[in-house]
């Protein structure tokens, strides 16, 4: 039974695990990890069978422990870049991280527990095997690593009804239903959609059995923007591409177009405005192969499904018991508001680079290992990207330079390669004005 300890971490997810083991390497401290699923490694832990990391292997997990063997894909979509982990590959190293975690002796990994919240007498942690309620006393702070919990097809509240007769899936049962189906109708408008329609096409399902029910149009990052190592000159070419449009953007609007001509961001279908970005990636052949289906349901997000017909918000369509409805409209990322990162007694891990979250966890693991004062640690880690700030720290630059999650640590080594060099010039000219630009167009708020 847990009595007391110097942090307990909530979640043991992808956040949670990456801040303890950057924590646990930086200071002599005993830490417990609470986490009411019956295993680490989080939101994985459900994700439909065919999901990969959006991102590469390389730069994913935690710091002290390599993911994949940082090997280029000779084949398929995602040929001639980094590897990407399969959702079961990202459960196995999860395992394996908590497992060394644990090993360590300072840090326990608690299954099968749920925080309840904090008391007069600890923090309230509930054993879900023995429903047995705990107060633990926690000794420095209590950190939350599931404040930007995601929201996933396989656990979330379908927001539609449907009515007997109709044939609805979650994603998660995709491979092992569709071989019954005549066609399918694919619901959402984000990744796990595009990853769905995707699966459908590399199984030989023509373009014209799939109906894809898409409310709205989603902007997506082009993966080549992504590569870590021998390719970080990619990583700089989109930063600089960024940093170009923000400096002259007359608008939102404006700065998005300037992304796309660029292509920097992509759409799936160019004629349309996109009103969605959930900073989600496809590579130009998953764009291409998407843009094969050409049965596109516009008329808004779905409210019921019955037995002959769709209704959506906007109409309706026909639909027959021969379809596949598969559901894709889990929320995926959480927007919760920032909030500072450290505060008394609380930690409430969040975005500090952007699109980074394993880095940004482990960052605010190292930093809360290595320095003392709440306002020091929140200056260095605003839940917001102004990572300048790290360069005058020469501790957390090195820490920085040296993490396996950090995705631009290859930089310096290419930094001076005529192809990488006109992209630094580039960022160098209009970050700052694009900087300036960016918080004037978000409103007085920024
Ligand atoms: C399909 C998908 C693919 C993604 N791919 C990438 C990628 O390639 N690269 C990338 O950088 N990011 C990716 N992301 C973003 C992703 O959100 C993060 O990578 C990361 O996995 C999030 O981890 P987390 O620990 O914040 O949240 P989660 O994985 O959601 O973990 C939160 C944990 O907290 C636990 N918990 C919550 N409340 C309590 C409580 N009260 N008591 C006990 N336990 C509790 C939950 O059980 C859960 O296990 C992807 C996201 C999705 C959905």
């Amino acid at each position: 039974m847990l009595a007391d300890t110097d942090y307990l971490v909530v979640g043991a997810g992808a956040t949670g695990l990456a801040f303890v083991d950057a924590l646990a390497a930086g200071a002599d401290a005993e830490v417990a990890v609470v986490d009411r699923q019956p295993a680490a490694g989080g939101h994985w832990l459900h994700a439909y069978p065919f999901v990969r990391l959006h991102t590469p292997s390389a730069y994913y997990g935690v710091n002290s422990l390599a993911l994949g063997d940082d090997s280029i894909d000779q084949a398929g979509e995602n040929a001639g870049y980094y590897e990407r982990a399969t959702g079961s590959e990202v459960c196995e190293y999860f395992a394996e991280a908590a497992a060394r975690l644990a090993r360590t002796a300072r840090v326990r990994l608690l299954t099968g527990h749920e925080h309840l919240g904090g008391g007069n007498n600890g923090e309230h942690v509930r054993d879900l095997s023995t429903g047995e309620l705990h107060d633990v006393v926690v000794r420095r702070k209590v950190v939350d690593a599931r404040y930007l919990e995601a929201s996933i097809p396989a656990t979330h509240a379908r927001p539609f009804d449907v009515a007997p007769g109709a044939r609805v899936i979650p994603v998660n049962d995709l491979p092992q239903t569709a071989g019954s189906a005549c066609s399918y109708a694919v619901l959402g408008a984000g990744k796990t959609a595009a990853d769905a329609c995707c699966w459908l096409l590399d199984n030989d399902v023509e373009p014209d059995r799939i109906r894809w029910i898409r409310p709205r149009e989603a902007w997506f990052y082009d993966r080549r923007h992504f590569q870590p190592l021998e390719q970080v000159g990619a990583i700089m070419e989109g930063l600089s591409l960024d940093a170009e449009a923000g400096a002259s953007a007359a608008s939102v609007e404006d700065l998005f177009e300037r992304l796309e001509a660029t292509g920097r961001l992509a759409r799936i279908d160019a004629s349309r405005p996109a009103t969605m970005f959930r900073g989600t990636m496809l590579s130009a052949r998953e764009l291409e192969s998407l843009r094969k289906i050409e049965h596109v349901v516009r008329l808004g997000r779905v409210r019921r499904i019955e037995a002959g017909r769709i209704v959506l918000e906007r109409g309706e369509t026909e639909t027959g018991p021969h379809v596949l409805h598969v559901d894709c409209t889990a929320l995926g990322l959480n927007n919760a508001p920032a909030t500072a990162i450290f505060q008394p007694g609380r930690i409430v891990l969040q975005q500090v680079r952007h699109l980074s979250p394993a880095f940004n966890a482990a960052l605010a693991g190292f930093v809360e290992a290595s320095r003392d004062d709440d306002v020091d640690k929140n200056r260095l880690c605003p839940p917001n990207p102004y990572p300048g700030r790290w360069l005058s720290e020469p501790d957390i630059s090195a820490w920085v330079a040296a993490s396996r999650l950090n995705l631009l640590r290859a930089l310096p080594d290419h930094a001076a390669e005529p192809s990488v060099q006109p992209a630094v010039k580039r960022f160098l000219t209009h970050v700052n004005a694009a900087t300036e630009r960016l918080k004037h167009l978000a409103g007085p708020s920024s």
